[in-house]
């Protein structure tokens, strides 16, 4: 738990977040500032700042953020017609919070430009 980390504030229940799913080691929660209908933010409980950090024996977590994204995708009908799964990585890639995360976004026709 990094004190000065407003995720890690989440996961610790200091900071009131709209919860869509837990369980041991992740959490899934709705983005504050959503970008489009549906606007999800999943992340592992543990701190890690950044995809950048993620070390080789935490495959079996990298995997099982994709699935959770996958099922809320499902969960929140945006499998049918699509969606968008992006992590932003360090000062140019657009990461503002420092702790790993996932964005899914759907619920509206996404543009083909990524940045
Ligand atoms: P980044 O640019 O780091 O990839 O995205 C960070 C995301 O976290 C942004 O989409 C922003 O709206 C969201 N965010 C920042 N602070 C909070 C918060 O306190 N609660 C929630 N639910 N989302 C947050
Ligand atoms: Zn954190």
């Amino acid at each position: 738990m990094e004190n000065e980390c407003i995720f890690c504030r989440i996961v610790a229940g200091e900071v009131p977040s709209d919860v869509v799913y837990q369980d041991k080691d992740c959490l899934a929660f709705r983005d504050i500032a959503p970008q489009a209908p549906t606007h999800l933010l999943i992340i592992p409980k543990g701190h890690i700042a950044s995809l950048a950090e993620l070390s080789e024996g935490q495959q079996e977590l990298a995997g099982r953020l994709i699935i959770i994204a996958k099922n809320l995708a499902e969960k929140e009908g945006l499998a049918a017609k699509g969606y968008r799964l992006v992590v932003n990585c360090g000062y140019e890639g657009g990461q503002v919070v420092p702790h790993l995360h996932l964005h899914l976004i759907g619920g509206r026709k996404l543009g083909a430009k990524l940045g």
